[in-house]
């Protein structure tokens, strides 16, 4: 069996994609973030006024 290199990408964290339901920041509505640094909801992301906002992550 020929062995790929596979080992490659190792999962750094388990904390960074830790999906967790959290309130969003823009409408205060509970959302599923994916990772630790998301806390807005795709709803209000897409709209992009939250990067106006001054939050860096
Ligand atoms: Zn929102």
């Amino acid at each position: 069996m020929a062995s790929r290199r596979n080992d490659n990408k190792k999962p750094q964290s388990d904390r960074q994609n830790e999906q967790k339901d959290r309130p969003c920041l823009m409408c205060n509505k509970k959302f599923v973030s994916e990772h630790y640094g998301q806390r807005v909801c795709p709803t209000c992301k897409g709209t992009a006024a939250w990067r106006s906002g001054g939050e860096a992550a």
